[in-house]
């Protein structure tokens, strides 16, 4: 998917958020809606794809050390990009996710992207129930 593509996807999914939980207002949408362009800054290099770009890894991090809503947002804004790359069509080399010299096939990418997704959205679900 394009960057702008990434961009109005993210921010309709959040936007539709903003209506389901009255802790997420429009303001806070702004920064995880930036964030979604984040994955594709490696696009161009050898290892565009690779499994910390197109991860939540860093961004579990980053909200395990500074657990507030708008880092659990930005780890729902990494998931929505991943959700956003997914293919239904095979295909190989761009799309695999790169990890050390190898890359994961087709499926595992796909398994792979959408996990990054539901992580996103666990990480969220559990900041709004619980903390
Ligand atoms: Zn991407």
């Amino acid at each position: 998917m394009k960057r702008k593509q990434h961009l109005i996807v993210a921010l309709m999914f959040l936007i539709f958020i903003n209506f389901i939980s009255s802790q997420i207002t429009i303001s806070l949408i702004a920064l995880p809606t930036a964030m979604t362009i984040f994955p594709d800054v490696d696009a161009g290099t050898k290892y565009h794809r690779n499994i910390f770009t197109h991860s939540i890894i860093i961004w579990i991090f980053v909200f395990i050390f500074n657990p507030m809503l708008l880092t659990a947002l930005v780890c729902l804004g990494v998931g929505v990009h991943c959700l956003c790359d997914i293919s239904l069509k095979t295909k190989g080399g761009f799309y695999t996710i790169k990890w050390y010299r190898k890359g994961f096939n087709y499926k595992w990418s796909t398994i792979w992207l959408l996990l990054q997704f539901i992580g996103g959205s666990v990480i969220l679900g559990v900041w709004l129930l619980w903390i």
